[in-house]
C-alpha cells in the first residue's frame, strides 16, 4: 500500500523567499517547455530535453535536475491532452527527488533552491511520525495560502496500530464521477449544483468540437474563453467532491480506500465495454486532480488515505466473493451469478476496494501489534 504524507513547512522568512523564487521559477521553466512541446507536438521527456535543456537552464537558473523535472512535468500534463497547450500556475507544485531532497534529521528536510540548500524543519503528528522513515525520494513541494507543505509517497506495508481499521472505499469513475462504500454517489447527493456535472462536461465537449471544426480566429478565442470555465467548473466539483469524501471518512474516523493506478489501468484494458471516450476521462487531468485533491485534504484533515490493487474491483460480488466475467450485466449494472446480489456496478467496485484495504490491514495488523509467541 501506498500513503501521502503531507508535511507542514516551517522556513524562516529569508527560506520563504528562496522557496518562493524557486517555485515560481520553476512554474515559469514548465511554461516555457509547454510552448516547445506544443509547438512540436512531442510529449516525449527525452526529445525536449534535446530541444530545451540548456536554453532552459540558462533562462531561468535551475539546477540540471530541476530541469529535467520540469520537462518531465510538461510532458506528462502534455500527454494526458495533446489538444491544448499545458499552462502551469506561478506557484503550482514542484516535484522533488532524492537529488535535490533529503532529510537530514528525523524532523529536517533539506531542498535544493535557486540560493542554494535550505534546511527546514517541519511539523508532524503522531501519526506521521511512524511513517517518516519510510519516505523515499520523491515529494512535491506545495504553496498554499502562504505556507509550503511536501507531499510525500511512502510505502505503507505495515499499518500501525492506532491506523483506521475501516475505510470509506471509493471508487472514482466517469458515469458517476464517485461512488462509496457507504452506498452514495457523491455526484447525485452533494447537491443540485453538481447533479448535472456529466451533462455540462458533455454540452462543453459537444461545444468544442464544434468550435474546432470551424477553425477561424473567434472561434479559438471563444474556445479558449470555454476552455477556461471548463476548467474552472471541475475544479470546482473535485473540490467538492473530496472535501465530502474527506469529511465523511473523518466524521466516522475511517481512512479512504482508493484503487491504485495501476489497478485502474488494468481495469480498463480489460473491460472492452469501456469506451475510447471514458478511456479519456481516467488519465485526464480532471481525473487526477481529483484524486490529488482528496490526498491533499486527507493528509490535511490527519485521514490516511491508502491504495490498493484489488484484481477485478467490477467482476467480483462483494458480498459472495464470486468472481466472474458474467456478474458484470453492462457498464452500470452488477448482478452476481452465483448469490443473486444485485447493486449498481460502481457501488458493488467501492465496496470491493473497501475490503481489499481492510483485508490489507487485517492480515498485516497481528504482525506489528501482538507480541510473537
Ligand atoms: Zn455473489
Amino acid at each position: 500500500m501506498k500513503q501521502t504524507l503531507l508535511l507542514k513547512l516551517a522556513p524562516d522568512a529569508d527560506q520563504h523567499a528562496a522557496l518562493l523564487g524557486t517555485l515560481e521559477a520553476f512554474n515559469a521553466a514548465c511554461n516555457a517547455v509547454a510552448v516547445v512541446a506544443f509547438r512540436e507536438q512531442s510529449a516525449s521527456k527525452i526529445d525536449l530535453q534535446k530541444l530545451v535543456y540548456y536554453d532552459i537552464r540558462q533562462r531561468f537558473g535551475l539546477s540540471a535536475q530541476m530541469t529535467i523535472r520540469a520537462i518531465a512535468k510538461v510532458a506528462e500534463a502534455y500527454k494526458r491532452d495533446k489538444r491544448i497547450q499545458p499552462r502551469f500556475r506561478p506557484h503550482g507544485a514542484m516535484t522533488y527527488d532524492e537529488r535535490i531532497c533529503s532529510f537530514p534529521r528525523v524532523d529536517r528536510v533539506s531542498l535544493l533552491t535557486l540560493d542554494g540548500r535550505v534546511v527546514l524543519p517541519f511539523r508532524y503528528g503522531a501519526y506521521q511520525a511512524a511513517r517518516l522513515d519510510r519516505i523515499r525520494g520523491q515529494a512535491d513541494l506545495l504553496y498554499r495560502d502562504g505556507t509550503f507543505y511536501l507531499s510525500c509517497t511512502v510505502d505503507a506495508p505495515a499499518p500501525t496500530p492506532d491506523e483506521a481499521s475501516d475505510y470509506v472505499g471509493v471508487d472514482l469513475g466517469v458515469m458517476t464521477l464517485a461512488a462509496t462504500s457507504d452506498g452514495e454517489f457523491l455526484n447525485h447527493s452533494t447537491g443540485p449544483k453538481h447533479a448535472h456535472v456529466n451533462q455540462v462536461r458533455a454540452r462543453y465537449s459537444r461545444f468544442r468540437a464544434r468550435l474546432q471544426q470551424k477553425d477561424t480566429k473567434s472561434a479559438k478565442r471563444l474556445l479558449k474563453k470555454r476552455s477556461g470555465r471548463e476548467r474552472r467548473f471541475t475544479k470546482d466539483v473535485n473540490h467538492c467532491l473530496s472535501k465530502a469524501i474527506v469529511q465523511t471518512a473523518q466524521g466516522t474516523s475511517r481512512g479512504i480506500a482508493l484503487e491504485d493506478l495501476t489497478g485502474i489501468r488494468e481495469r480498463i484494458s480489460a473491460k472492452r465495454t469501456v469506451s475510447k471516450r471514458q478511456r479519456r476521462v481516467l488519465h485526464s487531468w480532471a481525473f487526477c486532480q481529483l484524486r490529488a485533491f482528496i490526498a491533499y485534504k486527507a493528509a490535511l484533515a490527519g485521514v490516511s488515505v491508502v491504495y490498493v490493487n484489488p484484481a477485478y474491483t467490477s467482476q467480483t460480488c462483494s458480498r459472495c466473493g464470486h468472481c466472474e466475467k458474467a456478474n458484470r450485466k453492462s457498464q452500470a449494472k452488477f448482478r452476481c451469478v452465483a448469490c443473486g446480489f444485485s447493486a449498481h456496478a460502481d457501488l458493488n467496485a467501492a465496496e470491493n476496494i473497501r475490503r481489499a484495504a481492510r483485508s490489507c490491514g487485517q492480515t498485516r495488523r497481528p504482525w506489528t501489534t501482538e507480541p510473537q509467541g
